[in-house]
């Protein structure tokens, strides 16, 4: 299923196509029809988007990500003023809300367009018993 190899349109860097979550192969079509819901091919070159498969990489990675800057800025206001832990939730609770879901949808276009850049698929058995 190498659908970029006979193709004279000249792909769009991987990574800037992602962020501006745009179809890997014409860097034109739109990559998602909801908020993480993947359309089903691209609307400007027809690109069939059943390929694409980041699984839970954008979410572990966001949330590694996340999870990093609010228990650092959680521990560095706790040890500096010690604050009530309402002041905490306050603070913390909607910085969790835009440092998750606000990079969620680019990094999973990312990952999308890494794999179809890299043709990258789930792995399969070779039950023809032919040697690599
Ligand atoms: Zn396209």
């Amino acid at each position: 299923m190498n659908n970029r190899v006979a193709d004279p349109i000249q792909p769009p860097s991987p990574i800037a196509a992602g962020l501006a979550c745009r179809c890997p192969r014409c860097g034109k079509g739109k990559l998602f029809q909801g908020f993480l819901t993947l359309r089903p091919r691209c609307e400007a070159c027809g690109l069939d988007y059943s390929f694409a498969d980041a699984g839970d990489g954008p979410a572990v990675f966001v949330i590694l990500f996340a999870g990093f800057i609010v228990v650092f800025l959680a521990l560095i206001v706790e040890f500096a003023y010690q604050p009530p832990f309402w002041l905490h939730a306050l603070l913390w609770g909607p910085l969790i809300l835009i440092v998750t879901l606000g990079p969620l949808r680019p990094f999973k276009g990312v990952l999308i367009t890494l794999q179809y850049h890299h043709d990258a698929a789930e792995g399969r058995l070779d039950r023809t018993g032919r040697q690599p």
